[in-house]
């Protein structure tokens, strides 16, 4: 059931003020409708539907977007429901008409308070009638809760994060986050659905198995696969919050040599037998 009350101008008491240890702030948003930039830059507008993550992985860049200092250091100890987004988005004159909608770009839009606030959700029907095509981005099982609603989409395409297949490197890098096998378990489920399915290998962590890796995830009926690595020496990874993960990369000896022949092997399996799922 939709809980669109909760954002209604006389909402319900029913706003959690915290979600686990982090905070859960409440607050309008200036627009709901961003046209995305840098390698987003195909794909026509991008919504966030909360700022920040609990989910909280320690490499995330999107803490660099927070313009408060006291929030970029305690990224992932809170987060910020946009509490107009729906009669923003409502009320936008841009035609979505198959525009491609990326959810989302700097933060997750199916973190653990979307279970009870159904933010995401509610934000769905409105783009599926206005014609959008959508790109959903996540890197929790959630997301198989919107079956029904990403069915309404003439063109839809759902990308799950799995950075490793080592349930004890995820739990160093982003213990918030759901298990590998749940998260292999969800987008297998979408592709068995029908559903355009991508994993984003983002940013490779350690792995126990390239081989199996890439097997695990071609038997997940994904069409495309996307890896990027850790950058060390130039832009937003470079500073701030990124260090938690440079720190532990260099503790678990992640290096920059070890990196690069990891991403060549995977690569490499992914792309065997003449099915090319990397680019
Ligand atoms: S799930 Fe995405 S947005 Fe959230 S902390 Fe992790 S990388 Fe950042």
């Amino acid at each position: 059931m939709l809980q669109l009350s909760l954002f209604d101008p006389n909402p319900t008491p029913a706003r959690p003020a915290t979600q686990g240890n982090a905070d859960v702030i409440y607050a309008d948003a200036s627009a709901i409708l961003a046209r995305p930039t840098g390698r987003l830059a195909d794909l026509d507008f991008v919504i966030n539907p909360y700022q920040g993550c609990t989910f909280a992985c320690t490499y995330c860049y999107a803490a660099f977007f927070v313009p408060e200092e006291e929030r970029r250091e305690r990224w992932g100890q809170w987060v910020r429901v946009k509490t107009n987004a729906i009669a923003r988005l409502r009320n936008s004159r841009q035609n979505l008409h198959g525009k491609t909608v990326l959810m989302s770009s700097a933060t997750d839009p199916y973190q653990p308070i979307e279970a009870k606030l159904e933010l995401t959700r509610s934000l769905l029907p409105i783009l599926a009638k206005r014609g959008a095509n959508l790109a959903v981005l996540s890197r929790s099982p959630l997301v198989t809760r919107d079956i029904d609603l990403f069915q309404t989409f003439d063109r839809i395409n759902i990308t799950m994060s799995i950075t490793t297949d080592s349930d004890e490197v995820r739990k160093r890098f982003e213990p918030q986050c759901a298990s590998i096998d749940r998260r292999f378990e969800a987008i297998t489920q979408l592709s068995r659905e029908g559903f355009r399915t991508r994993i984003n290998v983002a940013p490779l962590l350690p792995l126990n198995d390239a081989r199996s890796f890439a097997d695990r995830i071609r038997d997940a009926g994904v069409s495309r696969v996307h890896i990027n690595t850790f950058h060390e020496s130039s832009g937003p990874f470079a500073s701030g919050t990124r260090q938690p993960a440079l720190a532990i990369a260099k503790e678990m000896g992640w290096t920059e040599h070890r990196r690069e022949r990891v991403l060549r092997e995977l690569t490499h399996y992914l792309n065997r037998n003449g099915r090319r799922l990397a680019a």
